[in-house]
C-alpha cells in the first residue's frame, strides 16, 4: 500500500473543502471498497479525509418521505422502521448485498459510489481504460461473463455491481451533495452514475470534492406491492449477475403503474421505461409481465460470453414482479 496522508474531518463543508483542494484526495467512509482498492493499487490517493466522526448518519422524515444520512450504515438504514415499513424493497436490496459484517461497516454513500467488480479493474498487470485511461479494455475481448448487456461502449463494458442502487432507482431517489463553500445541489439518481462512452475512468457526475450528505426518497406508492430479486453464483455472499428491483402500484387488479430496474446489466442500474410502459394499464397477471420481461431485453446487447443474462433478465423479470403482484 502505497503512503497517504491521514485527515479527520471536522465537519462537511470542511471536508468538501479538503478533497477540493487536493487532486489526490478522497472521502474514507466505511473502507470496505476503497482500502481493498488501494491494497490492490488499483487506487492511489495520496490523502484521506475521514468523514465517520460527521453528523450525517440521521435517517428522518421530510416532506411526506425520508432523507437518509450518507453515513448511515447498510445495516441501519436497512433495519430503520421507516424504511422497513415505507420502503420495503431498499431493506431487501441492501439485505441481499454483501455480509453482515460488511453492512455494518458500509455506508450509504459509499455504497452508492463503490466500483465495478471487473477482474481487469482489479488486475494491474492488465489494460484497463478506467484505471488508466487509455490502456485499452481487457474485458471487451477477454472474459467478459459477468459484465455488461446494454449501454456499453468499446472503451469498457463494465457493469455496476451494487444492490442499493437498484433499489433507489425504482424509488426515484434523489442525492443530495455539497461541494466546497457548502454550496449543495441534488441529482437525480437516475443522472447520478454515467454510461462509460468515451471517458469510463468517471462513474458517476459528482464533482471532485462534492461530498454526499443524504439520500432522499419521495413519498411511495410502492410499499405494498414490491420486490427485490438477485440472482448470483452462489447463496452466500456474492455480486449479481442479474438483478431485478420490481414495483407494482395496483388498481385492484389493474397495473397503474411499475418500476423495473435491472441491476448488474449495465455501467449503472437499468431502468426499463420500455417495460414499465408495458405494464400500465395492463391487468396484473403472468402474461402482462412476460411481455413486460420481453420489453426490457429487447434491446440487450450482448458479448461473446454474457448472452445467458438475455435470458436470465426476462426470467427474473417475470419473477421479480410475480413476486411483487404476490402471484408467486
Ligand atoms: C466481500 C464484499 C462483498 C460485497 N458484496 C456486495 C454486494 O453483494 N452488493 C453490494 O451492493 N455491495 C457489495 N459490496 C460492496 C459494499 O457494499 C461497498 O464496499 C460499501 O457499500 C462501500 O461503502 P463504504 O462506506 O465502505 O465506502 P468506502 O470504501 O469508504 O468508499 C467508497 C467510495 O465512496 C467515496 N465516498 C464514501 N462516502 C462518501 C460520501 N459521503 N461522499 C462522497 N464520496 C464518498 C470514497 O471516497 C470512495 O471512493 C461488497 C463488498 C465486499 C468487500
Ligand atoms: S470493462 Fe471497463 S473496467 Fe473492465 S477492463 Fe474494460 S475498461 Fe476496465
Amino acid at each position: 500500500m502505497r503512503p497517504f496522508k491521514y485527515v479527520r474531518a471536522s465537519d462537511p463543508n470542511a471536508a468538501a473543502g479538503a478533497v477540493a483542494a487536493n487532486p489526490l484526495a478522497k472521502f474514507l467512509a466505511g473502507g470496505t471498497n476503497l482500502l481493498d482498492l488501494m491494497k490492490e493499487d488499483v487506487e492511489r490517493p495520496n490523502e484521506l479525509v475521514d468523514l465517520t466522526r460527521l453528523k450525517m448518519r440521521e435517517i428522518r422524515p421530510e416532506r411526506g418521505g425520508v432523507s437518509i444520512g450518507a453515513l448511515a450504515t447498510n445495516t441501519e438504514t436497512a433495519n430503520h422502521p421507516l424504511i422497513r415499513s415505507n420502503y420495503p424493497l431498499l431493506t431487501q436490496a441492501i439485505v441481499a448485498g454483501a455480509s453482515g459484517q460488511i453492512r455494518n461497516m458500509a455506508t450509504n454513500g459509499g455504497n452508492l459510489l463503490q466500483r465495478t467488480r471487473c477482474q481487469y479493474f482489479y488486475d494491474t498487470a492488465m489494460p484497463c481504460n478506467k484505471r488508466e485511461p487509455g490502456t485499452g479494455c481487457g474485458a471487451r475481448e477477454g472474459l467478459n461473463r459477468i459484465h455488461a448487456i446494454f449501454g456499453w461502449s468499446d472503451k469498457c463494458v463494465a457493469t455496476y455491481p451494487g444492490d442499493m442502487a437498484n433499489a433507489l432507482y425504482a424509488l426515484d431517489a434523489v442525492v443530495r451533495v455539497r461541494g466546497a463553500g457548502g454550496v449543495e445541489r441534488t441529482i437525480p439518481v437516475d443522472e447520478f452514475h454515467r454510461l462509460p462512452g468515451d471517458t469510463p475512468e468517471k462513474d458517476n457526475n459528482l464533482r471532485h470534492g462534492e461530498l454526499i450528505v443524504a439520500i432522499e426518497l419521495p413519498k411511495s406508492s410502492f410499499a405494498r406491492n414490491a420486490y427485490y430479486l438477485k440472482v448470483r453464483d452462489r447463496a452466500s455472499y456474492a455480486f449479481a449477475l442479474v438483478a431485478v428491483a420490481a414495483a407494482l402500484e395496483l388498481d385492484g387488479g389493474t397495473i397503474r403503474q411499475a418500476r423495473v430496474v435491472l441491476g448488474s446489466v449495465a455501467h449503472k442500474p437499468w431502468r426499463s421505461r420500455e417495460a414499465e410502459a408495458a405494464l400500465s394499464g395492463k391487468p396484473l397477471s403472468e402474461e402482462s409481465f412476460r411481455r413486460a420481461a420481453e420489453a426490457a431485453l429487447a434491446e440487450a446487447k450482448p458479448l461473446a460470453h454474457n448472452a445467458y443474462k438475455v435470458e436470465l433478465g426476462k426470467r427474473a423479470v417475470v419473477r421479480a414482479l410475480m413476486r411483487a403482484g404476490k402471484l408467486a
